[in-house]
């Protein structure tokens, strides 16, 4: 509830990832201002935040995780990340590594038409994994650590990182956009799922495809 000008948390509190449940992870970020973006409190916030993503590990966390409302996100998705996926996962999910970066105040300013379907996680619903649409293609325009301007073009598994990300900054998580039928335990997931192709696990699972 705190505009500019309030903290947004002592330095001596702990941050902590919240999980759904938490009002935080269903109300809008507000923008950060340029000037607040140099400040200390946000890259004290930024230095946090790339500590609790290496540790937990993730590859995206948004600041509404660690209960912070403000729109402001930090990436990386490093070579050991995906080393548990086949080739032929890694080429369907177009993924590829993604070095550390910060993205601030991001839109969405164009998405390929064409949606693409694959389990996906978020460490606001430890333990649980489903299956998301979401675009292949997406265009971000932010600021990054700088208050600088970035557009980003990205693809595949980076596309659905920005989009992951972004929706937390609106008060959106993965369950409003999920095929729901394909919801379940992470533990389920890799014992039954994993290596089973994504049209199969839609056919058991129960979905038709809509026209
Ligand atoms: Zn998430």
């Amino acid at each position: 509830m705190e505009g500019p000008g309030a903290p947004l948390y002592s330095p001596d509190m702990r941050l902590k990832l919240v999980q759904v449940g938490e009002e935080v992870l269903r109300q809008t970020a507000r923008k950060l201002e340029p000037k607040e973006i140099d400040g200390r409190e946000i890259q004290q916030l930024i230095d946090f935040m790339q500590e609790t993503l290496r540790d937990v590990p993730g590859v995206g966390l948004a600041a509404p995780q660690v209960g912070i409302g403000v729109q402001l996100v930090v990436i990386e998705d490093l070579p050991e990340y995906s080393q548990n996926l086949t080739e032929q996962q890694r080429v369907e999910r177009e993924r590829s590594p993604v070095p550390f970066h910060v993205i601030i105040n991001p839109v969405i300013t164009k998405a390929e038409n064409l949606m693409v379907e694959f389990f996906e996680g978020c460490l606001s619903l430890n333990g649980f994994t489903a299956v998301v649409p979401r675009f292949r293609s997406v265009t971000v325009e932010c600021l990054n650590e700088h208050a600088e301007r970035r557009c980003i073009e990205a693809t595949g598994w980076y596309a659905r990182i920005l989009q992951h990300e972004i929706d937390h900054l609106n008060g959106k998580l993965y369950i409003d956009r999920m095929r729901s039928r394909t919801f379940m335990t992470l533990d389920n997931s890799s014992r039954i799922w994993k290596d089973v192709g994504m049209e199969e696990v839609k056919r058991w699972l129960g979905i038709k495809e809509e026209m």
